[in-house]
């Protein structure tokens, strides 16, 4: 890229304007307190904790985008040298407070970037983003989907985050003499916690930059720091371990309750399965074959609660939005997540990209030659992503390409 206009999720030089879909640390690898490349949009929510983790940020230089309506930016073209306008509207991405997602429009045709998201049919925020998004594309076609692609395998099949939740009550309430305490990130899960409050009308013990990050978010007063007023603690994931839970059962019987997709990740590896799953033609319909809580460990349980989209409800999104190419967010050398290996039957062009991609794959052939090359687990298929892969342990994969591959630049040439 020359010259580019708009980076969302990415923090490097070369952009007129920067797009932060939610603060989560893989999405702001780059981005500090001295950082002072342009303007910077994102939600209010955002914009309200940026603080906290940016403490000395230039905080001029951010804007605030409200969710449902298009905004416009005067920039310009990388290709002409002239004034350009783009439009950007931002929908929720019902991923954790303040994420959202960007549906751009402009001389480089219309691109949506989804940042991290969840598609649940039964969530109102996600029926008001769908009208948002289709009236939005009524007249158009969509150029360009970055996808969440976290868990864009048939094998990632897990309920919504209601029933999940369900499940973490049952769980707390079969311990009653049991000291509870949940792995959690710096944001997100919020509605867990309150979902378990108000459900056992008990509080929720929170570590103090936590209680500051609900505070700002004007969460009711359900969360504390004394320990003594609750059995119930949300603990740092970093913290979560069975290490702790076993040094914790020396003093009081404990159990941890660990609310994440990436259980069903280890699964794939521990059963030596074939991680392509089932055929890409095939129909994946939400909330079958749904795998529920499991005691991992004597003092653990974990619980497919996942604030990014299912295998399914991706395949809804895609067939909702009929988009010409698809990429992935989540960067990968292996095809174990490539969107498009599974659903280019839904893609517009498909006839010139599939074309596209078989050369791409020819090229790869030929380049393999004096390199080793670990095939597919399924005979006789190819994949359409990755020209040097390695072997490696699929439990992982998802976790550690999470840290390093998000970004995007809009317009690169
Ligand atoms: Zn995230």
């Amino acid at each position: 890229m020359e010259s580019g206009m708009i980076s969302v999720d990415k923090w490097s030089s070369g952009s007129q304007v920067y797009f932060l879909t939610h603060l989560h640390a893989d999405h702001t690898v780059g981005l500090s307190s001295t950082w002072r490349r342009g303007l910077l949009y994102c939600s209010r929510d955002t914009a309200k904790l940026f603080p906290t983790k940016f403490p000395d940020f230039n905080l001029s230089l951010i804007r605030v985008v409200e969710i449902g309506c298009w905004h416009s930016l005067s920039l310009v073209s990388p290709n002409s040298g002239s004034a350009t306008t783009v439009y950007v509207m931002a929908i929720d991405a019902n991923h954790c407070p303040g994420s959202l997602m960007y549906l751009f429009r402009g001389e480089f045709g219309c691109m949506l970037y989804t940042g991290d998201f969840r598609w649940e049919k039964s969530s109102n925020t996600v029926e008001v983003g769908r009208t948002m998004l289709l009236n939005a594309l009524k007249n158009e076609k969509l150029d360009i989907l970055y996808l969440d692609n976290t868990y864009c395998n048939p094998r990632f099949s897990f309920p919504s985050r209601e029933v999940a939740a369900r499940e973490i009550v049952d769980i707390i309430n079969a311990h009653p003499e049991h000291d509870i305490i949940i792995g959690i990130d710096s944001l997100g899960k919020e509605d867990l916690l309150l979902y378990i409050s108000r459900t056992l009308n008990i509080k929720i013990w929170v570590w103090p930059e936590r209680l500051q990050v609900m505070h700002l978010l004007g969460f009711p007063d359900i969360f504390t720091t004394k320990t003594a007023l609750t059995r119930v603690r949300a603990v740092p994931r970093y913290s979560f371990s069975v290490e702790t839970l076993e040094c914790l059962n020396t003093l009081r019987p404990t159990i941890g309750i660990r609310p994440s997709g990436l259980p069903w990740s280890m699964k794939a590896v521990k059963a030596n399965e074939n991680v392509f799953g089932s055929s890409r033609s095939q129909t994946h319909e939400p909330n079958r074959d749904l795998r529920s809580a499991e005691r991992s460990h004597e003092y653990i349980y974990t619980v497919p609660y996942s604030d990014h989209l299912c295998f399914a409800e991706i395949q809804e999104f895609i067939e909702l939005l009929q988009p010409v190419k698809i990429k992935g967010i989540v960067s990968s050398l292996s095809s174990n997540i490539e969107p498009y290996y599974f659903f280019r039957h839904l893609c517009g062009t498909k006839q010139a990209f599939w074309r596209l991609h078989q050369k791409l794959d020819n090229e790869e052939k030929l380049e393999k030659v004096g390199t080793v090359d670990i095939k597919s687990t399924i005979p006789g298929t190819s994949s359409v992503a990755g020209r040097k892969r390695k072997k490696v342990q699929f439990v992982n994969r998802v976790s550690l390409l999470r840290k390093s591959g998000h970004g995007v630049r809009i317009a690169d040439s």
